[in-house]
């Protein structure tokens, strides 16, 4: 793995969020994306190596609903860049763990995806994202 490529926080509220975090930050979101499937909205910020992720929930029973429900606002996964994502997945079942999808998925920002649950990683959920080549302009 390289490094932390961003952290995921969920908020009820992309909106009010966004403002809170630029006003934080000093730079404005340079994206916002739907991810109909997940039933998410997100919004990126750049703030040098690393990215924030604020998500949003789009329907009553998205993940990410589900995960303010039981825990409220909060830090939802931390994202790790890799070269490879396949061939991380391979290495990480041999390990025993068990990602939440069988393929990565296409996930917000150009990125293939895939999760760890969070039962096998001390409470946390862990992304795994690659680049995608498909998705270059
Ligand atoms: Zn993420």
């Amino acid at each position: 793995m390289e490094k932390i490529e961003h952290i995921g926080i969920a908020v009820k509220n992309l909106k009010i969020s966004n403002e809170t975090f630029t006003g934080i930050l000093g730079i404005e979101s340079y994206k916002t994306e739907e991810i109909e499937s997940e039933g998410v909205k997100t919004s990126f910020f750049n703030t040098g190596p690393n990215k924030i992720e604020l998500l949003e929930a789009t329907k009553k029973d998205s993940p990410i609903a589900r995960f303010i429900e039981k825990k409220g606002e909060g830090i939802h996964h931390i994202a790790f860049a890799v070269k490879d994502i396949y061939q991380e997945v391979e290495r990480l079942k041999k390990q025993g763990y068990t990602p939440l999808s069988s393929e990565p998925k296409k996930g917000a920002d150009n990125k293939l995806v895939v999760f760890l649950h969070p039962k096998q990683t001390n409470g946390v959920l862990i992304e795994l994202c690659m680049e995608r080549e498909d998705g270059k302009k």
